[in-house]
């Protein structure tokens, strides 16, 4: 743990599901603080690379830094360990189990800390306040609207306080003033010290962020921050 090194690092990533690649040798450095888009068509990889940042999946090649840890050295009780106390997860569909009030959904993302029940449900309720859910505490899913349960999703994402946040389309199944809610509540947490990358489908959301990865049939085609460094460079070379 540091603040030296990137917080992602994917070099030369691939991934091949037979004899489809979802992902062709990926670079990309995600450094502390940043937030990030990554936008491309549908099947063009963009979930591949969410779930190998997140170690929820592993690469056929190249290799994973994730908060300079070498992911591919790790063994499943440290990646656990990893993923706990580093990334928060965001998804589409919520995945918020049926009948589960929101205080419980929430508590349970601080289940590998270690922390007794009661401390994790008052650590719980403060980060549902957060998201502006403090009138929702012992609401189950299915009293939620779409908009409060991805707030509920991201106040168990963020219980713990991880480095990082990765949301995948999270606004993809919400109209769009709830989408507006959660991206503003996103850009609150990358406000408050927090790496977010979102992959998203929506061209004005990426376009709000401060750095836009795209991909394409498997590959990073552009990168707003190296696209724009090399475009720079360029332009220094011209004019000397
Ligand atoms: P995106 O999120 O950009 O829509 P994905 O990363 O989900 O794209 O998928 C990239 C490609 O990999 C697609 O062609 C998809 O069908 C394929 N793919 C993804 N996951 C699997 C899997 N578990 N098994 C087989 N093929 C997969
Ligand atoms: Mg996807």
């Amino acid at each position: 743990m540091g603040v030296a090194h990137p917080v992602i690092e994917l070099t030369g990533v691939s991934k091949s599901y037979g004899d489809v690649t979802a992902l062709a040798s990926a670079d990309l450095v995600v450094h502390r603080g940043e937030m990030l888009a990554v936008v491309g068509p549908s099947g063009s990889g963009k979930s591949t690379m969410l779930n190998i940042m997140g170690t929820l999946d592993r690469p056929s090649s190249g290799t994973v830094r994730i908060d300079g840890h070498a992911v591919a050295e790790l063994n499943d009780r440290e990646l656990s360990a990893l993923r706990a106390g580093t990334i928060g997860f965001v998804f589409q569909q919520f995945h918020l189990a049926a009948g589960v009030p929101a205080l419980d959904s929430v508590a349970d993302g601080l289940l590998y800390s270690g922390r007794p029940r009661r401390e994790r449900r008052q650590v719980a309720e403060r980060a549902l306040r957060r998201v502006g859910l403090g009138h929702r505490l012992f609401h189950e899913p299915q009293q939620l609207s779409g908009g409060e349960k991805q707030r509920v999703a991201i106040a168990r994402a963020v219980v713990g306080d991880p480095p990082l946040l990765l949301a995948d389309e999270p606004t993809g199944a919400l109209d769009s003033r709830s989408g507006t809610v959660v991206m503003e509540l996103l850009h609150e947490l990358h406000g408050a010290g927090t790496t977010v990358v979102v992959i998203t489908h929506d061209r004005d959301i990426a376009a709000s962020l401060p750095r836009e990865v795209r991909v394409r049939d498997g590959r990073i085609e552009h990168d707003s921050t190296t696209g724009s460094a090399l475009a720079e460079l360029t332009a220094e070379g011209v004019a000397r």
